[in-house]
């Protein structure tokens, strides 16, 4: 029977409602390790000359590495079962000129061709999935903002376990929700379970979602400094969630998760998901070595040759 059958008489509302995941605190707390990395990283990279460098953002963040805008601050990071960060990609709309160039997307398709090489990422050799369809079936997703259709699609037939998002996004219309729901126990082409920055306990996540809150707010009603100014002296107020993503109040939450993660209080340094897993101490020095390796080796994306 298809999913479709169980879902004729239910209301929208149930259709993009998800029961709480429930995680232990030892799973938590793993989590946060790879959020705050993920937030690291997208801090280090951050780029927030939206509309061009000749202009004059009010909001902005002063004295960034790099100014010159290549695409939204929205990153992602691939996770192995064994607790391995596969690799990482941020959005590059605008380097490609292009509306879907997304960080989840991009590092699907990174991924998959990771796959083609032998690598000791990898699972174990005996228990290799043997189908291209399965290769993700155990890889864990994260990302700094709630996915989109596209990347919810990506992530569904590349048969991703999981995706944990860091920020909502309201006009994404809760489309990972909705896929889970409806593609729910038919055990192919599943969507990930999605998992919010709530779920975890990431409390950078409120944090992200109150700030965006308070600019749209403040955008809206052009109380306050507008977003740009132009040479010639005109004003730009917008409440877009990119936007956002480009102030200072937006990169000061990223930056934290630098703070997180090199200060970082283990709980339970000792716990393991499974036995071949990493334990959650082995995780952060993985995370760790990570950020050392996103920042020094990389550049806003890997392999860091856009
Ligand atoms: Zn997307």
């Amino acid at each position: 029977m298809s999913n479709l059958d169980q879902w004729k008489n239910k209301t929208v509302e149930e259709l993009i409602n998800r029961p709480k995941v429930e995680l232990s605190p030892q799973e938590m707390e793993r989590r946060q390790i790879y959020s705050s990395l993920l937030f690291a990283i997208t801090a280090y990279y951050f780029n927030g000359n939206k509309y061009g460098d000749n202009n004059n953002y009010p909001l902005n963040p002063k004295n960034l590495k790099s100014d010159s805008y290549l695409g939204h601050n929205i990153a992602a990071l691939a996770v192995n079962k064994h607790g391995e960060v596969i690799d990482f990609e941020f959005n590059h709309n605008r380097l490609f000129s292009s509306s879907v160039e997304h960080a989840e997307s991009r590092l699907i398709r990174r991924v998959f061709s990771l796959t083609q090489v032998h690598n000791s990422w990898k699972d174990d050799a005996q228990d290799l999935p043997k189908k291209y369809g399965n290769l993700l079936s155990e890889v864990s997703v994260y990302t700094t903002l709630e996915s989109c259709t596209q990347c919810t699609g990506i992530m569904t037939l590349g048969d991703v376990k999981n995706v944990i998002y860091l920020q909502d996004d309201a006009g994404m219309y809760h489309i990972g929700n909705i896929v889970k729901n409806l593609t729910d126990g038919q055990g192919f082409i599943e969507a990930p379970l999605p998992i919010s920055g709530i779920e975890i306990e990431f409390d950078l996540y409120d944090e992200l979602n109150d700030a965006f809150i308070q600019f749209k707010t403040q955008q809206r009603s052009k109380e306050g400094l507008p977003f740009v100014v132009f040479p010639n002296g005109e004003e730009k107020y917008t409440s877009s969630i990119t936007s956002f993503l480009c102030t200072k109040e937006a990169y000061n939450i990223f930056k934290k998760g630098l703070d997180k993660l090199e200060g970082f209080e283990l709980n339970y340094a000792d716990f393991q998901p499974n036995e071949k897993a990493m334990s959650n101490k082995e995780v952060l020095e993985e995370c760790v070595s990570f950020y050392a390796y996103a920042t020094s080796m990389g550049k806003r994306g890997t392999p860091h040759r856009m």
